[in-house]
């Protein structure tokens, strides 16, 4: 295994790795180079991996072999467990400036077994502003063995000041041949899946993987087609919108059902072992829990229906290319279908619609309203009305 193995799940990254292994030799070797430095900020779409080259960055700079992905030390910094590694991932909707406070503090420590002390914080692009100044001080004044990793979609996400304290790594999106190699080379699927899947995420390497290894992926694709198509009339524009938030909740529901239970366990079993019971501290610290918990659920909400709405648009994007080019193959039919009830620019208007409803499930517009008034659009763009 080549030192720097840690690296090896990212797809067509190799620019920055390499700058990434260079900085990694030079803290080695502690040089006098420029290629180390305490404050990287790594961007690229999601899907890109800029979390995962982050924590893979973070292991390396652990790792006495420089990386090699297999030691303790790889995999426990990997996994969030090393004690010079802290990895921070947004809870609720936006990371608050107590969250960073606490980070701040604790960056402070020194190392306990390695050369350095590493936070890796992900979505800085959801950080407050009080949040951003607080990180924005400890970034000017960075601790000796301190390195901070922060991660966001663009260059633009992150506060002016904190941006040039940083050195940037840009992340771009795999190619559709990069993923399907990828797929191959680490799951067990066939060239055809692994063409399918790698079609259908639009360079989102996590969702290629979860289109193979999700066991409802089809039958959530095949309902969430269902409701597009389903679109009839006023009243069935209305059913699918409403379908459409049904669906997402059960989704995000089943996936965090096991995590809430968790974490409501070990937050009741703490307040019971101080002896204080429920009724003090702890009804206050559940009630702070509860609403963490909501705010994630309410977010992953979000993100799953955004993620609906990035199929429509593929689905839709189909109707306008070449038979050679389109990447729904399995919703061939139903397309051609749509197709002839509408005519391009109609199909054009319904992409800027979706662009628009996705823009607006950020704001605090009803979610089932929003998409009420985009499946309506659909209904009339189709029908004539
Ligand atoms: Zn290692």
């Amino acid at each position: 295994m080549t030192p720097t193995a840690v690296f090896n799940g990212l797809v067509g990254q190799d620019k920055a790795v390499s700058e990434l292994e260079k900085a990694i030799s030079s803290a080695r070797s502690n040089s006098s180079g420029q290629e180390m430095t305490h404050a990287w900020l790594f961007t690229g779409p999601p899907g890109s991996g800029r979390s995962n080259i982050a924590k893979a960055f973070a292991a390396s700079l652990v790792c006495s072999n420089s990386g090699c992905g297999t030691c303790t030390d790889c995999k426990s910094a990997l996994a969030g467990s090393h004690q010079d590694v802290e990895l921070f991932a947004v809870n609720g909707l936006a990371i608050k400036v107590d969250e960073i406070r606490e980070i701040v503090a604790r960056s402070a420590w020194s190392s306990s077994v390695s050369r350095w002390r590493v936070i890796v914080i992900e979505d800085c692009d959801r950080m407050t502003e009080a949040a951003g100044n607080a990180l924005l001080r400890a970034i000017e004044e960075p601790g000796t063995s301190t390195v901070w990793l922060l991660c966001a979609p663009t260059l633009h996400d992150v506060i002016p000041t904190i941006r040039s304290r940083c050195r940037h790594v840009q992340l771009r999106t795999p190619s559709k041949s990069e993923i399907t190699d990828f797929l191959i080379s680490s799951l067990e699927v066939t060239i055809k899946e692994a063409t399918f899947a790698a079609g259908l995420s639009q360079g989102h390497i996590g969702k290629a993987r979860s289109y193979i290894s999700d066991k409802n992926f089809k039958s959530t694709r095949q309902k969430l087609f269902q409701i597009f198509f389903s679109v009839t009339s006023e009243k069935k524009a209305l059913h699918s919108a409403q379908e459409l938030v049904n669906l997402a909740e059960g989704r995000v529901e089943s996936k965090f059902a096991e995590l809430i239970e968790k974490e409501n366990e070990s937050s009741k079993s703490i307040y019971q072992g101080t002896g204080r019971g429920l009724a003090a501290g702890g009804s206050k610290a559940l009630k702070e829990l509860e609403k963490d918990q909501k705010a994630r659920t309410n977010r992953a909400i979000k993100d799953e229906l955004d993620g609906y709405l990035l199929e429509y648009t593929s689905a839709l994007r189909d109707c306008l290319v070449s038979k050679d080019q389109r990447l729904n193959y399995d919703l061939a039919e139903e397309l051609e279908n749509f197709s002839s009830k509408i005519s391009p620019g109609g199909i054009s208007k319904i992409l800027s619609d979706l662009s628009t409803t996705r823009n607006l499930l950020n704001s605090n517009t009803s979610q089932t309203l929003l998409l009420e008034g985009f499946f309506l659009k659909v209904y009339r763009a189709t029908s004539g009305h």
